[in-house]
């Protein structure tokens, strides 16, 4: 499932708050429509509507096909030095799944394996990527 909740943000420029929807995942199988978006760079991104700025909302985001079985994984450069950022992962880069019984990710192994970007731009080029393998690859 794609994942969205609204927050009230403050414009960078002009210091006007208004409520935004931010992503933590998108889910191109449930919504499809949501690709599309992404590609246009509409999602997680901030448009101010008193100075009509732009800004670039810089959490996390998941992206998740699963039709296709695979996912990117966004993470603000900033999260480098974030002291307990390596403690989501196991040492050979694998999502670290505390909790979750062996079968259920046995049954979806790549979610713990996703491709893992620190630019939103490399997160589109990659998704760019895939389709383009999918539609004409071997
Ligand atoms: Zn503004």
């Amino acid at each position: 499932m794609s994942k969205m909740t609204p927050h009230s943000l403050q414009c960078p420029y002009c210091g006007h708050t208004q409520e935004t929807m931010v992503w933590a995942s998108l889910n191109v199988t449930h919504d499809p429509e949501l690709k599309d978006r992404l590609y246009a760079a509409e999602i997680n991104r901030f448009e101010c509507e008193k100075c009509k700025k732009q800004t670039l909302i810089n959490v996390p985001l998941l992206y998740h096909d699963m039709a296709m079985r695979f996912c990117v994984q966004y993470y603000p450069p900033e999260a480098l030095k974030d002291e307990d950022f390596h403690r989501h992962f196991n040492a050979d880069g694998s999502v670290a799944v505390n909790g979750v019984p062996e079968a259920v990710v046995k049954s979806a192994e790549y979610l713990t394996r996703p491709h893992i970007v620190f630019d939103m731009n490399e997160l589109i080029r990659y998704v760019a990527f895939r389709d383009r393998v999918a539609a004409h690859g071997q």
